[in-house]
């Protein structure tokens, strides 16, 4: 396969009211190959006449035959795209492969939970109800759920197909109209499954796709009064900017934004089950995963085989074009070679190394490769265990007792999942209740994995819920009827 053959659609249009058309500026973005460094198509830069234009197009279709549209039918949708992603599962692999650099294994895995999403929104959409409340004699009470109305969705470009699923799968079931403005390094799927949303039957105007640069297209959408409901994943900084924008407005968002997640290790973990995990829990997208266990918590006890088990694992870490499937691609852009190189920098001048990956000889020296590092004896208020890298970094951290972890796992400002090997029952009780994180993993470490499983974060990691039935109850609102009738 190559790029020229998946691009069945033209790139440099948008999606508005269900037809590609030209962006307003009539410019363009190139699109790198992360693997190569070379140019490989354009996508449109969008602006704000077009997100507006986007709005419009979601509002006429909540007038029509969106808005009208019984859940149940809605829900058919959704299994016909799911249906349709599973077909096209491989170009669209392939696409994501190329634009972000990652291995086809994974890039194929994203595919398939994209038609996973779908499917479980596509099966929950007429099962979401409002209640019957018992009050005073001669009333009837009763809720409804009902769509915000318009909800836009900026995505960043670490996992695009599934981020999609997620967002927009859910606030599709639920009846609202979407405008999706998907990241600047990573647009092609987000444009390919346009083609899907239109074959699968759903009506124009109810996915909008504007691509384009953040502060242009993402400030246009963040801040546009005709939108009701805001979700964005992605970084600290640029969650503040939409949270204000948004708060101008008074509409609620939901935030997804970055971690520096937990993996704690007690002396009685069974070492083998966790050994894979406690290194790919974080090589998973070469670390470009919010949820990536980059802080490896180790009791002394066993601290010593960890760093020594975990350092052959890395030795064994290969990084090559993503196409060609090695165990970690090229970061996504030059920009976040410099970020994670300068980290990795840091380290080596401050730390001792356990373990590094390697690049191999035959991949392209344009291309953004960075070999894989793990750093032994880690201070926890060293930067490398406090910063969000969003690379292939761990760093090894000792501790002595549960209350030194629970200490160590809560001390950065996030909060978004956590990962704790244990046999002891009570312990696994104790630290689910006092990790200050969305998710914990109990003897297993699902970075971004579970469809079904609400996810996200507290602290600097975000609020409110995507994944699953949460998703559902944020992607509506609650209206409470109370009828007298004596
Ligand atoms: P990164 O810095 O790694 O690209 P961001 O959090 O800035 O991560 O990007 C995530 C998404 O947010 C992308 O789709 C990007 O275009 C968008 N974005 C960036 N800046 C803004 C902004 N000021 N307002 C709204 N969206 C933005």
């Amino acid at each position: 396969m190559n790029i020229q053959q998946s691009l069945w659609f033209d790139p440099t249009m948008i999606f508005i009211g269900g037809a590609r058309c030209r962006p307003g500026s009539d410019s363009t973005i190139p699109v790198e190959n992360p693997s190569t460094g070379e140019v490989i198509c354009a996508i449109g830069r969008g602006t704000a006449a077009d997100v507006d234009a986007a709005v419009t197009a979601a509002e006429a279709a909540l007038e029509g035959a969106w808005g009208r549209m019984p859940a149940v039918e809605r829900g058919r949708i959704l299994m016909r795209m799911s249906q349709l992603v599973l077909a096209r599962a491989e170009e669209l692999a392939f696409l994501e492969s190329t634009d972000v650099g990652k291995p086809m294994k994974q890039a194929r895995n994203d595919s398939t939970a994209l038609a996973r999403y779908l499917e479980f929104y596509a099966g929950a959409a007429d099962k979401v109800h409002g209640t019957t409340i018992p009050y005073q004699d001669g009333f009837t009470v009763y809720t409804l759920r009902e769509p915000h109305g318009v909800t836009g969705h900026i995505i960043p470009w670490n996992y695009p197909l599934q981020i999609l699923g997620r967002s927009v799968g859910a606030a599709l079931a639920m009846g609202n109209a979407c405008v999706l403005k998907p990241a600047e390094d990573a647009s092609l799927s987000s444009l390919a499954f346009a083609s899907i949303a239109a074959e699968a039957g759903l009506p124009a105007g109810a996915l909008n796709i504007v691509t384009g640069y953040g502060a242009e297209v993402g400030a246009a959408l963040s801040e546009h009064p005709g939108v009701h409901h805001v979700s964005f994943t992605g970084s600290v900084g640029t969650g503040r900017r939409i949270q204000e924008a948004a708060a101008r407005n008074v509409v609620p968002v939901t935030l997804e934004l970055g971690g520096k997640s937990p993996h704690i290790v007690f002396d009685d973990v069974d070492l083998e089950a966790a050994l894979p995990t406690l290194v790919g829990a974080c090589m998973q997208a070469a670390g470009q995963t919010c949820s990536a266990a980059s802080r490896v918590l180790v009791q002394r006890g066993i601290y010593d085989e960890v760093r020594r088990r975990m350092a052959e694992v890395y030795q064994g870490l290969e990084v090559g074009p993503a196409p060609d499937n090695r165990d970690l691609g090229p970061l996504v852009s030059k920009r976040q070679k410099e970020i994670v190189s300068s980290y990795i920098a840091l380290g080596k001048q401050d730390l001792a190394v356990a373990g590094e990956g390697r690049i191999r000889d035959d991949a392209p020296a344009a291309g953004n490769y960075v070999a894989p590092v793990l750093f032994a004896e880690v201070p926890p208020d060293h930067r490398l265990a406090q910063e969000e890298i969003f690379g292939p970094v761990q760093v090894l951290i000792p501790f002595d007792t549960e209350a030194d972890a629970i200490r160590i796992a809560n001390g950065t400002e996030y909060g978004l999942v956590a990962g704790v090997w244990t046999r002891d029952g009570g312990r696994q009780m104790r630290l689910a209740r006092k990790l200050n994180v969305g998710q914990v993993f109990i003897n297993n470490y699902g970075a971004g994995g579970g469809i079904e499983l609400p996810f996200g974060g507290v602290g600097k990691s975000g609020h409110g819920r995507e994944k699953g039935f949460e998703a559902l109850y944020g992607f509506s609102r609650l209206k409470t009827v109370t009828a007298s009738h004596g």
